[in-house]
């Protein structure tokens, strides 16, 4: 029974994601429910791209776009340039908004090699980027167009007009003795990038390749961040080593800021470049509610017992009706150290609104639970709709930290617009269930890894499959439980998991 659900909805899923047409009237007959719920995105795209590097970390705008990048020619890792490790520069915050570094990331030496500095014989050129293969950059000095807009000391400018794309790389040596994870982030923006559908499967718009070389032969993973297109402001894009299935020592790095398959300019800030290397934490769980469902004073009593927190992503004109935790249930569970998301003002397919409205409701439900005394800094995207335009939009409110449903748990450094949850909305209590339960505490523990438990409802009977029992989460705090008390993990709330999985910065 579980399984032939599972699968049912594993096939639909997939459908949906390889057809826009039919995702289109999915979406639409889901929206016409009372309460719509966040579905699990888990599809045969997904799992592969979990599964194989050379693919794209995070989700696309639109859905139609080739998954697998051709593979580039070959890179033969060059010495750095003057020096044969990077310098290490003091983990500053990268721009003029406060505590954008978390204590994880001030924890790690964060290497930023000058990149911004100028080629001494060429000022078009930046020192040590080379062009792209597919077209060249030039390196500029940006004026701030905004107060919030911090002044670069340099960045590389790609303009295109026809041709197929442009850019400039850097390898960065960082010379790794044992498999480490690492942070390789940058701020870029665009202007007026259109991208172009491409016949030869390329990526289009603008994005960030990092290629990660082990010192022995077939040590090799390559990934990009999604393309972005529009007009749009300075925005963090990077990807953990780990997300991109690197399991070997680094050797060394070669970044590529490219615009690619699309027209426009767009900007990469060479002095925020940051590649940063981390230590291990301890694995940590994270009970994660969404919906704001009244039977959230249900969890609230079963993890109280056992001296657990959770998280709750609330949907702020649902706030007091009568299927919804009230204002003072809210104080009262972020009194005892729980954390509120917002999930929006009434569950809108975001990537469906309108720019002016999609704002709205990331502004306004944060407003909103704000003026309830809620200290809110994350939001969890309804459905896990969301695209780079949104993300952008979300930093720039700014969010911390947006959460999608793609299944999978965070490794260290994971991007903080990039976080997956293991959905546990099945609805039915079976062996089977607390057999993957397992799986995922275990790989938690055993990689150092963050795992959201994704639910809903917690009731006897849900209106949909969206829910679990009482006697489900019951049993599965317990079976948390039991690893916390072997010291293998702990169970924190979503904001602590940010602060020390993410790497924080607007
Ligand atoms: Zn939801």
């Amino acid at each position: 029974m579980l399984r032939g659900n599972l699968s049912k909805r594993l096939l639909l899923t997939t459908a949906c994601l390889l057809c826009s047409a039919f995702f289109a009237t999915a979406l639409t007959g889901v929206a016409e429910a009372k309460r719509p719920y966040d579905k699990p995105k888990t599809c045969v795209r997904d799992a592969k791209r979990c599964a194989e590097p050379g693919v794209i970390i995070g989700l696309q705008d639109g859905d139609q776009r080739p998954v697998h990048r051709k593979k580039p020619r070959r890179i033969t890792p060059v010495p750095v340039k003057g020096a044969a490790a990077p310098a290490a520069r003091p983990a500053t915050a990268p721009s003029a908004g406060a505590a954008e570094v978390s204590p994880a990331d001030a924890a790690v030496t964060i290497y930023n090699r000058d990149f911004e500095l100028a080629d001494p014989n060429n000022p078009a050129k930046a020192d040590n980027w080379i062009d792209y293969w597919r077209g060249g950059y030039t390196r500029v000095v940006l004026a701030a167009a905004a107060a919030a807009e911090p002044t670069s000391p340099a960045a590389l400018q790609v303009t295109l007009t026809g041709q197929a794309g442009g850019g400039g790389e850097t390898n960065v040596v960082i010379g790794q003795t044992e498999t480490t994870p690492v942070f390789v982030g940058i701020r870029m923006k665009g202007q007026n990038v259109v991208a172009r559908p491409s016949a030869s499967g390329w990526y289009w718009g603008a994005h960030l390749i990092v290629e990660f070389f082990g010192k022995n032969a077939g040590e090799y993973a390559y990934c990009s961040t999604p393309p972005a297109a529009g007009t749009f402001g300075w925005r963090w894009v990077g990807m953990t080593s780990t997300s991109c299935g690197v399991t070997f020592p680094i050797d060394n790095i070669w970044v590529e800021a490219v615009l690619e398959d699309a027209t426009g300019t767009a900007y990469f800030d060479l002095a925020q470049l940051n590649i940063a290397p981390s230590a291990l934490p301890i694995g940590a769980v994270t009970f994660q509610f969404d919906d704001g469902h009244i039977s959230g004073r249900t969890a609230e009593d079963i993890l109280t017992a056992r001296s657990f927190v959770g998280s709750q992503a609330i949907v702020t004109n649902w706030i007091n009706d009568d299927d919804s935790l009230s204002a003072a249930d809210l104080k009262r569970i972020q009194g005892k150290g729980w954390d509120i998301l917002s999930h929006s003002l009434n569950h809108p397919y975001m990537s469906q609104l309108t720019d002016a409205q999609a704002t709205n409701q990331l502004t306004r439900s944060r407003t909103k639970l704000q003026s309830l005394g809620l200290t809110v800094d994350a939001f969890a995207w309804p459905y896990g709709d969301y695209n780079q335009k949104l993300v952008g939009f979300a930093q720039a409110i700014p969010y911390t930290s947006t959460r999608g449903y793609f299944d999978g748990d965070n490794p260290i450094l994971t991007f903080p617009h990039d976080v997956r949850v293991h959905p546990l909305t099945i609805g039915i209590e079976s062996d089977t269930q607390f057999t993957q339960v397992r799986a995922w505490l275990d790989q938690a523990a055993n990689n150092h890894r963050w795992a959201i438990l994704g639910m809903h409802q917690i009731v006897a009977l849900g209106d949909d499959e969206y829910y679990n029992t009482p006697g489900y989460l019951t049993q599965l705090a317990d079976l948390v439980k039991t690893y916390v008390d072997q010291g293998r993990l702990r169970v924190i709330n979503y904001r602590t998991g940010i602060n020390e999985f993410a790497v924080l910065r607007q």
